[in-house]
């Protein structure tokens, strides 16, 4: 079942390798089908990895279909989508210039048009929370805003989309904002964009910015 999205996912997979933001096994890529979350399997390499491979679950956790164990992340990612009604796809790496900023426990601040364009906020930290369990879910959700991107302390990120694409897409200028916040701060104090100005580049990014769909969305 779900053979599109399982390989969407997978190729989603090969795209957080392709960009650096994962190493061996860790990370993973969920998404979401109606009342069904599919999911990257527990341990497995991403050299190894097939379509075929990805575990589906329903939003309680119950295994609909897997020849492997799901990611030990699983249960992040359901209370997630049981909580958050937008949320389609969710991508969770320990991308290296993002985690930084996670472990020295210090959000993200707005320094750059491309962050204010895609994230309009800063980057929000979590409380501290162990793997495997729904505690990372509940303080993902008392930190995060309308980005969807949520630095995991001591940890990683967690970053929510509305589409496969849409998560990774954050995933990646994620990493990307952080890697130049990082470099800003080892030369300077830098100054954030104003909230004034984070506001209509947010505004313009996502109503104007890009091609036209036929849809017209
Ligand atoms: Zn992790």
């Amino acid at each position: 079942m779900y053979e599109v999205e399982k390989k969407q996912l997978y190729e989603a997979h090969l795209a957080l390798e392709k960009y650096g933001l994962v190493s061996y096994t860790s990370g993973n890529v969920s998404v979401r089908v109606n009342d069904h979350v599919i999911i990257k399997p527990s341990g497995v390499p991403y050299s190894q990895l097939k379509p075929e491979d990805f575990v589906v679950v329903d939003l309680s956790g119950n295994v609909i279909e897997a020849s492997k164990k799901p990611s030990i992340d699983t249960a992040t990612h359901l209370y997630l989508y049981r909580n958050v009604s937008w949320a389609r796809s969710i991508v969770h790496t320990h991308s290296t210039f993002s985690t930084v900023w996670a472990v020295i426990e210090r959000p993200i601040p707005v320094l750059c048009t491309a962050h204010a364009d895609v994230f309009g906020e800063e980057i929000p930290l979590t409380e501290y929370a162990s793997v495997g369990s729904e505690a990372i879910g509940k303080a993902v959700l008392k930190v995060m805003g309308r980005s969807g991107a949520v630095l995991l302390r001591k940890h990683g990120v967690m970053v929510l989309g509305t589409s496969i694409e849409d998560a990774l897409k954050k995933a990646i200028f994620l990493e990307e904002v952080a890697k130049i916040a990082y470099f800003a701060n080892l030369m300077t104090i830098p100054v954030p964009l104003t909230n004034v100005e984070v506001e209509k580049l947010f505004e313009q990014y996502h109503s104007r910015y890009g091609q036209r769909r036929e849809t017209g969305s």
